[in-house]
C-alpha cells in the first residue's frame, strides 16, 4: 500500500484490470451522463480539470510514484479530451515517469468521431494502448431506448478507426438490456457489432438495478420486463452463438455475473456453449454463484 498524493473527486470508478493502475483525472464525470442504467456518475457534473490542475497532480503522483508503469485516465471519458490537450497530458507524464507503460482510459465511441485515425495513432504511439468502452447493445432501438446516443454503425465506425491507429479496445455488453421483450434482437445485433469490430477483449455483465427496477423502468423508454435467470442464459448462449471473432479474449466474470464464462473466441465458443446449455438443462447442478441459485 502506498500513500497517494493526489486528491480524488469521488466516486472514483475504474475498471478491475486496472487495480494497479495509478488514476488521474483529467475530467470529472461523463460527458454524456444519460445512459437509463447508468448512475456512476450520476453526483458528477461533468467537468474539464485545467491543464495546471492535471499537471500538479501529474508531478505530486511522479514525486511519490516515479516509477509508474500504468495510468488510468478517468473518469466516464477522458477520451473526449481534444487530441492536443490528451497528447499534452500523455507527453507530461511520459516527463515525469519515465518507466510508463500503458495509459488507459475509458470513452464512448463518439470520443473518437472527430479524432483522425491519425491523431489516434500519435496517441497510441504517445501510450495511449487501451480504451474501455461500454457499447452495452448493438441493436439500433435498444440504444435509442436506453439513450446511448449512438447507433450500431457510429459505434463500428469509431471503434474501427481506433483499431486500424492500434489503439486496443476491451468493450462491454449488458447481458439483459432489453428485458424480455428485446432480448433476440440485442443477442444477435450484439453479436454483429462485436464481429464488425474484432476487438481485443470483450466481456459482458448483467443488467443491474441500484435503485429498483421501477427507476430503470422509469428511464426506460421502451416496453421493460426484467428477464428472469433462464432468460439471462439464453440470450447469452444467443450472443456466443452469433459470434464469429478471430482472437478476442471473453470474460463474463463480473460480480453481475450468474455463471462465470472465460475463453478465447472463437476457440473456445462451443466450450462456452456448452457450459451455457448445460446451466440451461439443469440450473440447479450447474456452477451458478449463490446468489442466483436462491433466484432459482
Ligand atoms: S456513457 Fe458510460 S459513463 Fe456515461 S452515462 Fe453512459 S454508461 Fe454511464
Amino acid at each position: 500500500m502506498f500513500s497517494n498524493p493526489i486528491k480524488y473527486d469521488e466516486p472514483v470508478f475504474r475498471p478491475p484490470s486496472e487495480a494497479y493502475s495509478l488514476i488521474l483525472q483529467p475530467t470529472i464525470g461523463c460527458s454524456w451522463n444519460r445512459c437509463a442504467f447508468c448512475e456512476m456518475y450520476a453526483s458528477k457534473k461533468f467537468r474539464v480539470k485545467s491543464e495546471k490542475d492535471i499537471f500538479l497532480d501529474i508531478d505530486d503522483a511522479a514525486s511519490y510514484l516515479p516509477d509508474t508503469r500504468k495510468i488510468f485516465l478517468g473518469d466516464g471519458n477522458a477520451m473526449v479530451l481534444g487530441h492536443e490537450k490528451l497528447m499534452r497530458i500523455i507527453n507530461y507524464l511520459n516527463g515525469k515517469m519515465k518507466r510508463l507503460s500503458r495509459i488507459s482510459a475509458y470513452a464512448i465511441p463518439k470520443d473518437m468521431k472527430d479524432k483522425s485515425v491519425e491523431e489516434l495513432r500519435s496517441l497510441q504511439k504517445a501510450g495511449l494502448k487501451l480504451i474501455y468502452v461500454g457499447l452495452e447493445t448493438g441493436d439500433d432501438g435498444l440504444l435509442e431506448m436506453i439513450d446511448k446516443g449512438e447507433t450500431a454503425k457510429s459505434m463500428i465506425a469509431s471503434m474501427q478507426k481506433a483499431k486500424e491507429a492500434g489503439i486496443k479496445s476491451s468493450v462491454m455488453i449488458i447481458n439483459g438490456l432489453g428485458g424480455r421483450r428485446y432480448s433476440p434482437q440485442h443477442a444477435e445485433n450484439s453479436a454483429k457489432v462485436i464481429n464488425a469490430i474484432q476487438p481485443e477483449y470483450l466481456s459482458t455483465l448483467v443488467l443491474s438495478f441500484p435503485y429498483g427496477v421501477g427507476h430503470f423502468q422509469q428511464r426506460f423508454a421502451g416496453d421493460f420486463e426484467e428477464l428472469n435467470l433462464l432468460g439471462l442464459l439464453h440470450e447469452q448462449h444467443s450472443f456466443i452463438s452469433n459470434l464469429e471473432l478471430e482472437s478476442t479474449i471473453f470474460r463474463s466474470d463480473h460480480a453481475s455475473n450468474y455463471l462465470v464464462l472465460k475463453g478465447i473466441l472463437n476457440r473456445d465458443k462451443q466450450l462456452l456453449l456448452d457450459k451455457l446449455q448445460s446451466a440451461i438443462d439443469a440450473p440447479e447442478m450447474a456452477n451458478l454463484r449463490q446468489e442466483w441459485q436462491r433466484g432459482l
